[in-house]
């Protein structure tokens, strides 16, 4: 499941072949993802430029010259793929077309876009630009991790009335957007606490020190999918999957990494997901 870091990667990899440029072509091969898709999409998509491409949470959004925004979500399997060249990044040719190639977009400079879903958790919908923040996926999702609105005060005022473990009150979308099971085990590590701590229960001191916490952990994760881009690029023009080395996330058993530490990393399941940590750094 891509979290943020791997979407916002697939967005700044989409950016040179979309921003600025116009669906010259938008092919729908089926009639739904995870949804059906919005009526006439291919025909609402033909002909209209792309003025600037966001991300709200782990959806890419794209502003469209038509006052539509198109909302692309890679669900658990959809996998974004440029080809063409518009700035010299990407592999000169058009691959084959492959089964689950689900949504193809001609780009005026030549790129070509293709959303492959082999699942079809992926969604895709337009919807008018001035009312993307009212859109049903988007309307309950807190602030960006990464924004202004996500500050110190704000989290611990959020957490303070939480009587949920704090890696329930972190994965919950309404509190913070867009974060997931990975980065949350990674914040809590670096932050030094314990997955099962009551959110309630931390100091202030502590709350806030997982603001900062959190944003580094992205922001490095981004860079991490910056770098992979230029391979990417090189190579087959898939966008958004890299690798990424962890400090507890997929380490049961193995030593923790915080020197003089002796002890192993732990994994307990919550709510149904795997938290990684270590037993002895988090309290
Ligand atoms: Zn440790």
């Amino acid at each position: 499941m891509p979290e943020l870091p791997e979407v916002e990667t697939v967005r700044r990899g989409l950016q040179p072949a979309m921003e600025g440029a116009t669906i010259t072509r938008a092919q729908v091969n089926r009639p739904d993802l995870r949804w059906p898709f919005p009526e006439r999409m291919a025909e609402r998509l033909t002909g209209a430029k792309v003025t600037q491409l966001r991300r709200r949470s782990k959806y890419v959004l794209a502003d469209l010259d038509t006052n539509e925004t198109l909302l692309i979500h890679l669900g658990m399997s959809g996998r974004m793929t440029v080809s063409g060249d518009p700035l010299g990044q990407f592999t000169h040719t058009h691959p084959k077309a492959e089964k689950h190639d689900h949504v193809v977009f001609d780009m005026h400079n030549g790129a070509r876009i293709t959303f492959n879903d082999p699942r079809r958790f992926g969604a895709m919908d337009l919807l008018p630009s001035n009312s993307t923040e009212t859109h049903p996926l988007i309307a309950k999702l807190g602030p960006e991790p990464l924004g202004n609105d996500f500050h110190e005060s704000y989290l611990a005022a959020r957490l303070a009335g939480k009587n949920t473990p704090i890696k329930s009150a972190l994965l919950d979308q309404r509190i913070v957007a867009g974060l997931g099971n990975i980065y949350v085990c990674e914040a809590l590590f670096r932050a030094g606490i314990a997955p099962k701590r009551k959110a309630a229960a931390l100091s202030q001191a502590r709350a806030h020190s997982l603001v900062p916490i959190i944003r580094d952990v992205l922001q490095e994760a981004i860079e991490a999918g910056g770098s992979s881009l230029r391979d990417f690029r090189q190579a087959d023009g898939e966008l958004g999957y890299f690798q990424h080395s962890f400090d507890v996330y997929g380490r049961e058993g193995e030593p923790c990494k915080t020197p003089d530490c002796t002890s192993k990393i732990g994994r307990i399941t919550q709510s149904g997901r795997s938290s990684f940590y270590c037993p002895q750094c988090q309290r």
